[in-house]
């Protein structure tokens, strides 16, 4: 709240009209998007760092808008979250993804797809997760669930049970964007997370920042101590591969080996690219 200059009194600033008109914009767009089919999965491809090979996508949601062109989820996926119309596009991208990949010629590879915490609901999730596999016909060892620590921080038994019914389906689950939060290790220690992607901002000042090297390289080591898969997000440049392959990393995903595309554009690539 604010005065203005004639003493009236007033609640909004200009911005926060615009951003207020913007959101509603967003809102109202939503559900002609799912209604007109506007929505579509990108595929980012990920390699096995050891050996090049191609081990799965993830999929990355874009709206893609009649009047405004491609919009980024970073722009409507939180709108999505507070309306609860993440519910719908949520299980529109777990079907869309599962009926994706099981047309895909490679029947190795595997499809990661984002839930947000808002998404989970007791009692449901795992119905839904398993309804998209039984649709598509999908083996569940295909799919892998990318959740990230905030979903662990309230309601943490229910999540916990629904998370370990999703995973006793054959499903993986990674935790995403790990180190970015207050507590991502001791969530370690809650759930068997299958995966752990380091986030792409660790990544962004490998080999700038000794720090930041050795935190790393720590998480790819407790990676092996646990026994889990280790993916490096956002790789950019010839030098971090250097560095992650130094430090023994799994699996490589960033703009260096692919950026989000159709599968289509990805398996007519220049094929060394996976030798990279
Ligand atoms: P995220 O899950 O952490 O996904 C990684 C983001 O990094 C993606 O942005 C990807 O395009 C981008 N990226 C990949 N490689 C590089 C790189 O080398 N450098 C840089 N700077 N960026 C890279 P995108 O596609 O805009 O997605 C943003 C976020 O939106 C995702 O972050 C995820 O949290 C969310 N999101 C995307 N798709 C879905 C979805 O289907 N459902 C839900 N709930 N969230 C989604
Ligand atoms: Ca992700
Ligand atoms: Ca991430
Ligand atoms: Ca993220």
């Amino acid at each position: 709240a604010k005065h203005s200059g004639r003493s009236t009194f007033s609640w909004y600033t200009p911005e926060l009209d615009a951003d207020a008109q913007k959101r509603k914009e967003i809102e109202l767009g939503l559900e002609k998007a799912l209604k007109y089919d506007q929505l579509k999965l990108l595929y980012q491809p990920q390699y096995s760092l050891k050996d090049g090979v191609l081990k799965g996508y993830e999929a990355l949601i874009r709206w893609e808008h009649p009047t405004r062109g491609i919009i980024r989820p970073d722009v409507f996926i939180p709108i999505a979250e507070d309306t609860g119309m993440i519910q719908e596009i949520g299980t529109w991208v777990l079907n869309h993804a599962c009926r994706e990949a099981a047309m895909w010629s490679d029947t190795a590879r595997r499809v990661a797809v984002n839930m947000s915490p808002a998404q989970f609901v007791a009692g449901e999730t795992q119905n839904r997760v398993a309804q998209a596999l039984h649709a598509s016909g999908l083996h569940p060892s295909r799919l892998e669930i990318e959740i990230t620590e905030s979903l662990l921080i309230s309601n943490t038994d229910a999540v916990i049970e629904t998370l370990q019914q999703i995973r006793s389906m054959g499903v993986s689950i990674a935790m995403d964007d790990f180190g970015t939060g207050y507590s991502s290790l001791s969530y370690l220690s809650l759930f068997p997370f299958d995966k752990i992607k380091i986030d792409k901002a660790f990544i962004h000042n490998l080999g700038k920042d000794p720090s930041t090297d050795a935190i790393v390289t720590s998480i790819i080591g407790l990676g092996r101590s646990l026994d889990v898969t280790i993916t490096a997000e956002g790789v950019e440049t010839e030098n971090q591969v250097v560095l992650l392959r130094a430090a023994g990393c799994d699996l490589v995903q960033g703009y260096l080996y692919g950026k989000p595309d159709s599968v289509d554009v990805h398996e007519t690539a220049e094929p060394e690219m996976a030798a990279r």
